[in-house]
Formats: structure tokens, sequence, C-alpha cells
């Protein structure tokens, strides 16, 4: 148990998470000095304490930094913080100081300002710690996502996203909304019927626009079988105009569920860019992570697809997978050489609340991988031999070794959805059990409303996400 006293609550949501990325899965205890919190703003002096199994790991006290902005006293208390914490633990955290999920958004706000390449990657190393290499990835990336939606951020562009919450069977490492489709066979339909009432309602909201882009995701998509796919296409086309869409994705995802006929249906139906996901190239891990489909399903998917006509097909793999080191992880990327895929989504494992993994931590060991760098290295090399660049980036909270999730894909395919969704540079209404839209009326000001997560509860309460639709977009 690691405690955590300080001043006030004043910084709290800054070192929290960053204590955190140094004691990944280490449950914090917050408190605050008393004689501090009684006299509010403990007189300009922040005081941070750590204590690790009674054990005193950090004690610090800044005075003086009161006068300056907020912004720079955090980043002053951020970087004490951070510099201790390192010299103690003899740590280096890649992404320094930042604690949020987008560097990304940060490396594009500083080059709007005018800032170069150089500078930017100057400014992430000095003010905030970031690792060279984290930094110019991140400036890289910003880079290019900017060239990638100059075109698509106009007034009254939107993306949509439509989820359907069901999979072969649920993943150790699964914190989706995704439910076995052996058990809910008899709800497809109703939850079909729900969601057609959901698109319609969105197609009248944003009524006279396009989508830029088209996300079907999950769950699994084509746990649905080859009608309830057809369905559900008819009515998107029915009720969205495809003239000038930039992208169509469906998530294939688990090779246990993409039959020919179904690609054929996709294809039919203008899906132009697919996933299927091995995350692992070994069949024991794959046995692990409670999936039943064999290393050859994923080969002969992703064949199949190409066969189909695809020629924009995402792999997505995950580091750090119980049981994985480097040996695994080069496994896998050579055997995902052979086969060419346009795009390679690199995950670094994140221990999710409300994962089976998460309830079994102990079991697993997870956190103690400490070769997750090492990892990401054999898949960046790997992403570029296979001619892949690196286009968009996130991280999550309790990543293991605290990286980050990165797309590679090969130029002019790279996912736009995706960088639609990281950068919320427009609106993305989403349908479906468990989604969350995003309504972006400016940069600053953007806001959001989920569906429920349980099938039966957004079955029986559809006329109320309905609601939340329209409260949410109604100034759009
Ligand atoms: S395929 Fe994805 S959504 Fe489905 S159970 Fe696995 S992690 Fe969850």
């Amino acid at each position: 148990m690691l405690s955590l006293i300080m001043s006030n609550d004043n910084f709290i949501n800054d070192i929290h998470p960053l204590v955190r990325s140094f004691f990944p899965g280490e449950e914090i205890e917050v408190s605050f000095f008393p004689e501090d919190k009684e006299s509010g703003s403990g007189n300009g002096t922040f005081r941070t304490r750590i204590i690790r199994d009674s054990a005193l790991i950090l004690d610090l006290s800044l005075a003086d930094i009161s006068d300056t902005d907020r912004l720079r006293m955090k980043n002053i208390l951020k970087c004490r913080v951070y510099e201790e914490l390192s010299s103690v633990l003899k740590v280096k955290l890649p992404w320094g100081t930042l604690t949020g999920i987008r560097p990304v958004r940060l490396a594009i706000n500083h080059m709007e300002q005018g800032f170069t390449h150089k500078d930017t990657v100057e400014y992430m190393e000095s003010f905030y710690l970031v690792s060279p290499e984290k930094s110019a990835l991140a400036a890289d990336i910003a880079v290019k996502e900017m060239n990638i939606i100059k075109d698509v951020n106009y007034p009254g562009s939107f993306s949509l996203y439509i989820g359907i919450p069901f999979c072969p069977t649920t993943c150790l490492y699964c914190s989706f909304t995704s439910n076995a489709i052996g058990l809910w066979k008899t709800k497809v339909g109703e939850y079909l019927d729900c969601l057609e009432m959901e698109l319609k309602f969105v197609s009248e909201l944003f009524s006279g626009r396009k989508p830029v882009s088209i996300y079907i995701g999950g769950g699994t998509p084509t746990t649905l079988n080859e009608e309830e796919l057809k369905r559900l296409f008819d009515s998107v086309h029915r009720l969205f105009d495809f003239d000038g869409i930039r992208e169509f994705t469906v998530e294939a995802g688990r090779p246990d569920s993409i039959t020919k006929e179904k690609l054929r249906i996709l294809r039919e139906n203008g899906a132009d860019r697919i996933s299927v996901n091995p995350q692992s190239m070994n069949q024991e891990t794959l046995k692990i992570i409670g999936r039943q489909h064999s290393v050859e399903d994923t080969v002969r998917a992703f064949q199949d697809a190409r066969d189909a006509g695809f020629d924009n097909i995402n792999m997505d793999i995950i580091l750090g997978l119980p049981g994985e080191g480097e040996k695994e992880v080069s496994h896998t990327i050579s055997e995902i050489a052979k086969l060419k895929p346009d795009d390679l989504t690199v995950h670094s494992l994140a221990v999710k609340r409300g994962s089976r993994l998460m309830e079994e931590i102990e079991k697993y060991k997870v956190y103690s991988n400490s070769n997750t760098d090492v990892m990401l290295e054999i898949a960046a090399l790997g992403a570029r031999e296979m001619g892949l660049e690196p286009y968009y980036l996130y991280r999550q909270k309790n990543m293991s070794g605290n990286f980050e999730n990165t797309g590679w894909a090969r130029p002019g395919k790279e996912g736009i959805y995706n960088i639609l969704m990281m950068e919320e540079i427009h609106s993305i209404p989403a349908v479906g059990a468990g989604t969350v839209s995003k309504c972006v009326h400016t940069r600053t000001d953007i806001r959001r409303n989920g569906n429920v997560k349980d099938v039966n509860g957004y079955i029986s309460r559809i006329d109320e996400m309905l609601d939340r639709k329209r409260a949410l977009f109604k100034q759009f």
C-alpha cells in the first residue's frame, strides 16, 4: 500500500496520476497534512510525502512558487516530484511528467502557435521531461495528423460510430462492452431494432450533412450473421449519404467470426478498411487470453480478406500479454510481416477496471514486465521494415511500462477515424450499447454522453438513449 500525503487538493489530479505512473498497479491512499488543510492553501508551501509500506520514499516541500501562474506551478511541482521519484527509484518514465492520454495534441497545439518540429521536440523534453525518442515520435505524428485532417475539419462535418457489443468469447483483458454471442443470439434482432431507431434519430439530427467516416466497432461486428449484417448495412445506406465519405471501417476483429460470405457483404456495402486482430501469433498466448481461434485462423481470415478485395487491412497486437517477452513479440512481428498488413496497431497492455485480468491480477503478474520498452522497439522496427509509419498515438491508464499505443500505416492507408477520434476536431454521434457520443462545439467545449452498457438496459431504455442524444446535440 502506498500513501500519498499532500498539502491540499489543489494539484491532486496532477500528482496522483504521476505517482501512479511510477507504481503501476499499486493501490494509493491519498490524505492531506491536517495543519495545511486547515489553512487552505498551505501558505504558499506545497508539501508532498510518499510512504510505501512504512518506508519514506519522498518528502518534498516547495515554498515561494505560489506567485507563478497555475500552469507553471503545476509544472514545477510535477517536475520536482518526477525528479525526486526518478532519482530514488532509478526509473525514468518515457513520457516524463505527462499523465494525459494525448501527447500528440500537446505537440499539435505547440505547432499551431507557429513553432517548428524541432522547437516542439525541445519543448516536450524540457517542459515535460519527455524522452527525446517519445518527443520526436509525438512531433512526427503531429505533423502527419495535421496534414491528414486538414481537409476534413470543416463546419458541420461529423463521423459516425456504430457499436456491436457481441464477441465470440470475452478476452482476459477486455473492458469493452462485450457479450458472448452464444448467450445473446436471441436478443440480436431486438438490438438491431434499437440500433436502427438510433441511426434514424442521428440521421435526422445531422440531416443535410454527410459523414466523413463511419466506424462499426464493438465488440466484434462480424459476430452478426450474414442476414443481420445485411440488415445493418441496409439501414446505414438508407439513412446516410455516402457521397464523399473518406473511410468506412468495420472491425472484423476476431478471426473466428470472419467468413468469406461476410467479407463479400462488407465489400459489397462499401466497407473499405477492416481489422483482423491477432493480438499475438503465439498459440499458447491465445489460449491464456481466452480466445478460441488458432494462429492459422488469423492467417486464413487475413488472406480471405485480401481475396475479397480489401486493400486496407489493420492488425492489432498487444505487448506485455501474460507469458510474453521479447522472443514471443519477435515471433508475432515476423509472422505478421509475412502477411503485409496495411496498418498495424501496437498496444501496450492496459489493466483495466472491469476486466478479468484486473480481477485475477495476482495470477498473471503483468506489471512485473520490465521490458516493454524493448518489445516496443522490436514492434517499431518490424513495423518500419513492413513499410509502415506511425500516424496516431494515445495513452491509457495502467499501461504496462507506462508506454503508449501507436497506430502504424502504409502512407495513404492511415485510419482517418482514429485520428478524428483522438484529436476531437468534429462531433462523433455513437449508437449502440456502451457507446459514447461526442459533441465538439469548439476545441475547448467538448461534451459527451454515453449509452448504457447493458444490452437489456439499452433495449428497454432506448427512448432515454434518444433523449440523451437530443440533449447533447441540441446546439449543434
Ligand atoms: S475481441 Fe475486443 S471487444 Fe471482444 S472480448 Fe476481446 S477485447 Fe473485448
